[in-house]
């Protein structure tokens, strides 16, 4: 147990036994060692702990769980920390709990093995997922999972949110990417799932619980993924819109006529751009005009350029003489396609540039886009006039960040100042949500941030229905406690 008496800077007892226990160099216990993991990325969350455990082996993190658990000392996983809902963060100091320990993955960061016959990946939590994509690369195939946070997330990390990003449209999320899961139980007992068949219909598919859990349920330690055939094609194209509905009939179009080789299709709007113009430097809008909104499409294929850019062709000037866009721009070099994708993937470091925005990641269903970003605008405005919306996000999933910013000309720190601002917001766009049948999570998970309306939007069923599950894998509460539930 915890030793509340110790002095700052003295480790507390149960850290000393974990240090004891696992090595030095595998357990921190001074102030200053922690001190640099009790942060969320956004800088939002901070907490404390009593140690950080960076283990090697599954076998330390058995060991550490085992220790953790007979102690009842909270554990609170963390891979790349890129999370965007406070999931990796301990909670603050409190009476509720002895203080936690964070346990961190990075360290577990081999990849096992690349089959390229089954096509599977196997690699440890703590890879992280740009260098799994440059792991598959090398061996001539595609890893699609994709965001921006990829340099920086963790394949632990990606898993226990379930990751979206920008191939979800084409490939699925991350949980339709998994093989198998090898995970720790809170009880430190191994769960070796690590199996790398397509089929397995044995009963219930318990790694499917351990994705999308944010932690809760154990400690995931490596997983097996599948693997796809290399796009050496790729063609990107930045379309100019007028309206979200037309944006979702250029969606019907492209998907009818180019179907599988639809890579994203994402949006954002000319707020987004003026933002990350103001921000990032070396970028432009490849187009004279501003224009409401933009499509941003990528097409990929195996071979054959040249069909693709007929394909590309045809569609666009489909699209243009249906007006469906009223502008749009190919790319014709990769330095091209990269500055325009840039345009799209730097909208969220130019928001944090920018100060603290109300983020809602939701989904709607696809056809219902247009009438939620009608309506969640009225909304907005009436609950704060003024408020400045930087909307953008994977349209072709029928997901939108959903973001708000306070009223021009008023002090960053606006919406911790005036929670009745806040909740006034974020009720009015979440209303819009529910009432569209959506979703109040698409892609970044509950954590800290949304337990609230967790609370508020999940059927009573479901609520108990996951207590439950989360009874049966960790009965002592240990796993992040605060978070998801
Ligand atoms: C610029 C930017 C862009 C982003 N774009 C996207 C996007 O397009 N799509 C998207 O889905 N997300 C996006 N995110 C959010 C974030 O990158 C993802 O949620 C990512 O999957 C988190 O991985 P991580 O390793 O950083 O996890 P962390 O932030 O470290 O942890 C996230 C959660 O997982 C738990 N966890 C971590 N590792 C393990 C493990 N090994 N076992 C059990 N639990 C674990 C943590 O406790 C926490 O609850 C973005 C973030 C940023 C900063």
């Amino acid at each position: 147990m915890t030793d509340s008496a110790s002095s700052p800077s003295a480790p507390h007892a149960f850290a000393q036994q974990l240090r004891d226990a696992l090595g030095t160099d595998i357990v921190a216990t001074s102030a200053a060692e922690i001190a640099p993991w009790l942060t969320d990325w956004r800088g939002i969350y901070h907490g404390d702990a009593q140690a950080v455990v960076r283990p090697r082996t599954v076998e330390q993190v058995a060991h550490c769980l085992r220790l953790c658990s007979a102690a009842g000392v909270p554990v609170v996983p963390r891979g790349g920390n890129t999370g965007l809902c406070g999931g990796a963060t301990p909670e603050k100091r409190n009476d509720a709990h002895p203080l936690g320990v964070v346990l961190c993955l990075d360290r577990m960061n081999a990849v096992r093995q690349v089959d390229t016959t089954s096509n599977v990946l196997i690699a440890e939590a703590g890879c992280i997922l740009a260098d799994l994509q440059q792991a598959a690369e090398n061996a001539n195939r595609l890893l699609p999972l994709s965001l921006a946070a990829e340099g920086s997330c963790q394949l632990g990390g990606n898993l226990s949110t379930n990751a979206g990003g920008v191939n979800v449209v084409r490939y699925g999320m991350t949980r339709e990417l998994v093989l198998g899961i090898e995970a720790v139980l809170p009880s430190g007992e191994i769960f070796e799932g690590l199996r790398t068949l397509r089929k397995d219909n044995t009963g219930y598919d318990l790694k499917q619980l351990l994705i999308g859990a944010e932690g809760t349920l154990g400690i995931i330690t490596a997983a097996s993924l599948r693997l796809f055939p290399r796009n050496g094609v790729r063609t990107v194209v930045l379309a100019a819109v007028d309206s979200p509905q037309q944006a979702l009939e250029l969606y019907a179009l492209v998907f009818e006529q180019c179907g599988q080789r639809v890579q994203a299709f994402e949006y954002f709007t000319q707020e987004c751009v003026e933002l990350v113009l103001r921000h990032v430097d070396g970028l432009r809008l490849p187009f004279a005009d501003a224009h409401p909104g933009y499509v941003l499409l990528e097409l990929a294929d195996t071979v054959d350029e040249a069909a693709l850019n007929a394909l590309v062709e045809t569609v666009i000037g489909a699209a243009l003489e249906a007006a469906l866009c009223s502008d749009a721009v190919v790319s014709t070099t990769l330095a091209q396609l990269e500055s325009m994708w840039r345009l799209r993937e730097e909208i969220s470091e130019a928001q944090k540039m920018d100060g603290p925005h109300l983020k809602h990641d939701i989904s709607v269903p696809i056809e219902a886009l247009p009438a939620f970003m009608e309506s969640a605008r009225e909304r907005v405005a009436a609950a704060l006039p003024g408020a400045r919306l930087f909307v953008f996000g994977h349209f072709g999933d029928g997901n939108l960040h959903y973001n708000v910013s306070r009223p021009a000309g008023t002090p960053a720190d606006f919406f911790a100042r005036d929670a009745q601002a806040e909740h006034a917001v974020t009720d009015a766009v979440l209303d819009e949500v529910a009432r569209c049948h959506g979703s109040i999570s698409a892609e970044h998970g509950i954590g800290q941030l949304k337990r609230h309306h967790f609370q508020q939007f999940k059927s009573p069923l479901e609520r108990r229905l996951m207590a439950d599950i989360k009874r049966v894998f960790d009965p002592a509460g240990i796993m992040n406690p605060g978070k998801l539930l």
